[in-house]
């Protein structure tokens, strides 16, 4: 039997990639149904359609999982650093040889062109590449206290047991983002992927497994019932980690969770990001710039641009070319040629553009291309570029989450800090001018944990991703992301006397 229903309309790889992925839970190394037998479908966004059916986990499924992570946590804490830097580059190798498959199941589960399904294949290949090297640079320190009288061992040991949740816009690199420093810090995993992507995650711990990963090491647990499944997990208290991407509004209902056993806590959650064009900018870096920082993922990125914020003597040819370069976007199904822009992840998400841009219009705003939905089946939506857009709209305060540009003025610098300051969020904002002292003095004004200076892409796995604010606590990827995996011992030495 097949994983897939996908036969008459679609190619045989599609049909072939989806039936290779395993679809049941992966718990102490191997792959089961859920106890209760129930599972939940997958849908192609660009259609409508089901690719396929994975296990519905229930609480029972997930204790299970929390066992088998604690059962397997001491032996491989044990294990030497190179042997768990070497799985992450065996897998880092795999995930390379298999790029054109697992950027087509990512296409079929979660919409994005397949260009950029195998970017962001490269891109969470790169975490474990990074973190195999990071493996084996964890180091601690020896001191002399200043009285002389004790001297100071300060090691790093793994935090143990962590709970990983991830979102469905980057199915793969929300992952391998978390997985790749726990494993290099030695701690054993459960990992609950977003209920409409499961299938990168599934894909991944294959490869893991074959990369040679000890049983209980990762677990996967694919639910519909994500907070009945992972609360217990967190209260439970076995577990001293919980690392969430998602929503600030989820993120806030799990900090209460964890705290109830003072777990550690990673948050990456939403974003609002600003885009400041200053008059001094290079207009076609600041073009070039907000395709990406928009149209990257649909829009559908924490980092998106969500407020494009414009000196008032640039606005107007700042628009003009950017809502030029929008109309010769081509939207369609993500696995066809040539297509730019593909589905948005769910009719929610269409309905909720569509909202946001209605508010903008509204109280005012101009619509210079787009705005319309498109017609089932499939989620999509028209690259759209607003001008004169109230900061009173909905827009400047929610993440819009699709192919939006809204475009307002300002007159003077304090007038655009103020403006890209005024939110709860601060993960990334960009800014384009090409006079240095008012770079360096804006990055140091702007309320955010990344800036895009002259650029609009921050994501590096060597750099340190994370936000202020409700963006988040923590911050993954660089130096700093293994640290995030692991606690600090220090040992008084007495010394003589
Ligand atoms: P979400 O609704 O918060 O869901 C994220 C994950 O949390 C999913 O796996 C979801 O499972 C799970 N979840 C939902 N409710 C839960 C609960 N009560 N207990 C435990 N887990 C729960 O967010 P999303 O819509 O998938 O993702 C979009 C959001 O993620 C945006 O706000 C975006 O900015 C943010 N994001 C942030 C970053 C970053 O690095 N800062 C990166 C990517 C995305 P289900 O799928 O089953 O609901």
């Amino acid at each position: 039997m097949t994983n897939s229903g996908l036969t008459s309309n679609s190619t045989a790889d599609e049909a072939r990639v989806v039936d290779a992925v395993p679809t049941g839970l992966f718990i102490g190394g191997s792959w089961r149904p859920a106890a209760s037998g129930r599972t939940l479908t997958v849908d192609d966004p660009a259609t409508g359609k089901v690719l396929c059916e994975v296990a519905d986990a229930s609480p029972q499924d997930g204790m299970d999982a929390l066992a088998a992570a604690v059962a397997a946590q001491a032996a491989f804490a044990a294990m030497p650093p190179r042997e768990r830097g070497e799985i992450l580059r065996r897998a880092y190798e795999l995930i390379m040889q298999r790029i054109d498959d697992l950027a087509l199941l990512m296409t079929l589960e979660m919409g994005k062109p397949l260009a950029e399904s195998r970017g962001e294949i490269s891109y969470a290949a790169e975490f474990f590449r990074w973190f195999a090297e990071e493996a084996v640079r964890i180091d601690g320190g020896y001191a002399v206290a200043p009285n002389g009288a004790s001297r100071f061992l300060v090691q790093k040991q793994p935090v143990g047991v962590c709970l990983l949740i991830t979102p469905w816009n980057f199915p793969m690199a929300m992952g391998t983002r978390k997985i790749g420093p726990a494993i290099a810090a030695g701690c054993a995993m459960v990992l609950k992927p977003a209920a409409q992507t499961p299938l990168s995650m599934n894909a991944l711990a294959a490869i893991l497994a074959e990369a040679g990963l000890p049983d209980g090491v990762l677990n996967i647990i694919t639910t519909s019932d994500a907070g009945g499944v992972m609360e217990p997990l967190i209260r439970d208290g076995r577990a001293r980690k919980l690392s969430f991407t998602g929503s600030t509004q989820v993120g806030r209902k799990l900090l209460e969770q964890a705290a109830e056993k003072v777990l550690r806590t990673s948050m990456e959650l939403g974003g609002n990001a600003p885009f400041l064009v200053f008059e001094d900018a290079d207009l076609d870096k600041a073009v070039e710039g907000a395709m990406l920082a928009k149209m990257r993922n649909m829009g559908e990125a924490c980092t998106a641009a969500n407020r494009f914020l414009v000196h008032r003597s640039v606005a107007g040819a700042f628009a003009d070319r950017l809502a030029e370069r929008m109309s010769a976007l081509t939207v369609g199904r993500g696995t066809e040629d040539g297509v730019d822009v593909g589905p948005l992840v769910d009719a929610k998400g269409r309905d909720k553009v569509t909202e946001l841009v209605r508010d903008a219009v509204d109280r005012g705003a101009t619509v210079r291309v787009g705005a319309v939905p498109v017609d089932g089946p499939g989620y999509f939506y028209q690259p759209t570029v607003l001008t004169d857009v109230p900061l009173q709209a909905r827009l400047s305060a929610e993440e819009i989450f699709g192919p939006v540009a809204a475009i307002s003025v300002f007159d003077d610098e304090d007038e655009a800090v103020a403006a890209a300051n005024d939110t709860e969020f601060g993960l990334v904002s960009y800014l384009f001018t090409e006079n240095v002292t008012r770079a360096l003095r804006v990055s140091e004004r702007l309320e955010a944990g990344m800036i895009g200076l002259n650029t609009g892409l921050v994501s590096n796995p060597a750099a340190p991703f994370g936000g202020i604010k409700q963006s988040g606590l923590g911050r993954e990827g660089g130096k700093v992301g293994i640290e995030e995996f692991l606690e600090t011992k220090y040992v008084a030495i007495g010394f003589g006397g």
